[in-house]
């Protein structure tokens, strides 16, 4: 990824900051330029909520290069307190305690290394609610 790309994408990178559609209320994230239900271009900014539930997940054994050297790692559906659905990191689990249905919440890590630019990039990921 270039690095004017990166800088350009840390708002909702960080932040979870998403768009919501004035005509309709969707929540697009990540933010596009048309609302993906309606088509409109009259945004607000939304700020997504921190928690959710984890709806299903994947274990990844085998990363694209570049990705987390970690393996395995988990890829995680996780819908929001507000209803928003988003693919995500599950970060900070022992696999074996994997379960649908499980509390996570927002944690701010790295994600990838960039190995010929050194750009290390961070964002948003999930871990298990404290419990
Ligand atoms: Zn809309």
């Amino acid at each position: 990824m270039s690095v004017p790309r990166y800088w350009r994408e840390i708002p909702y990178r960080i932040r979870l900051e998403a768009k919501k559609c004035k005509l309709c209320n969707y929540v697009n994230y990540p933010p596009r330029s048309k609302c993906l239900k309606c088509g409109s271009t009259e945004f607000e900014k939304y700020i997504l909520p921190k928690r959710g539930k984890l709806l299903s997940f994947s274990i990844i054994r085998n990363p694209p290069i570049g990705f987390d050297k970690k393996t395995p790692y988990v890829i995680g559906l996780v819908e929001l307190e507000d209803g928003t659905r988003l693919i995500t990191q599950i970060t900070d689990i022992d696999i074996n305690e994997l379960k649908i249905g499980m509390e996570v919440e927002q944690v701010f890590r790295k994600i990838t290394e960039d190995g010929d630019s050194g750009i290390i990039q961070y964002g948003v990921k999930f871990r298990p609610k404290n419990m």
